[in-house]
């Protein structure tokens, strides 16, 4: 099952539900205040996050922006203050839900099954994902794949240098899109333009004059007059 962070200071209130998630299976993980939350997470980061909102030291709100800064887990605020909860899932403080005390353990339970169905089907989902960007990719006589990072032209591999790989698969994966250099740089070098877009150039030409047969007429990397590159459909 899941691994949970509880964070209650009311010790009631915190061992039924710990003892309620862990019949269900789960594994609690228990702090009474804000600070024993952030120390136990930095020790061993939890699947969801049940938090008070009213707690001792450190109060709800503040340790889950902290968490917020450094994860995406799940967090269910648990609130009595219900003018609070707009600001609890806002952007600002990055609750993902809460459940107004007094609640059931039955309510409880249910909101976190829902977490972590949510969680699952995210995860295949993810998994789909990454398996069609790992499919090779075919446009005319090259096969691409981003898996391996290797290029075939018919039988024969070519070898790029990195950046090359990264400029072709990113024009690849968008056929008759147009690129300008600046937008090129961004994806594929990851910073902005600023006069750098030579580089583009360099590279563009070193991956025609690898894949194209005739480098100075490019028939897989076209250029589009005053407005930058695009692979061919
Ligand atoms: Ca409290």
């Amino acid at each position: 099952m899941a691994r949970i962070l509880v964070v209650e200071d009311e010790a009631s209130l915190r061992s039924t539900i710990a003892y309620n998630l862990r019949r269900e299976g789960h594994e609690v993980v228990l702090a009474e205040d804000g600070e024993q939350a952030l120390a136990l997470w930095a020790r061993s980061p939890a699947d969801v996050v049940l938090l008070d909102l009213m707690l001792p030291r450190l109060d709800g709100l503040e340790v889950c922006r902290r968490l917020r800064q450094q994860s995406g887990v799940p967090i269910v605020m648990l609130t009595a203050r219900t003018d609070e909860i707009d600001r609890v899932v806002g952007l600002e403080v990055g609750a993902d839900d809460y459940v107004t005390k007094p609640f059931s353990m039955r309510e409880l339970l249910a909101r976190v099954k829902a977490i972590l169905r949510r969680r699952a089907l995210l995860q295949e989902e993810l998994g789909r994902q990454s398996a069609t960007e790992s499919a090779p990719i075919l446009r005319g006589p090259l096969r691409i794949e981003p898996a391996r990072r290797r290029v075939f032209r018919g039988d024969r591999e070519i070898a790029l240098k990195p950046k090359e790989f990264d400029l072709l698969l990113h024009l690849a994966r968008h056929p008759g899109q147009v690129f300008s250099p600046e937008q090129l740089i961004e994806v594929v070098w990851g910073y902005d333009a600023l006069g750098e877009t030579g580089t583009v150039r360099v590279h563009i030409r070193s991956l025609r004059e690898k894949l194209e047969d005739d480098p100075s007429n490019p028939t897989l990397i076209e250029t589009v007059r005053g407005v930058g590159y695009r692979m061919a459909d």
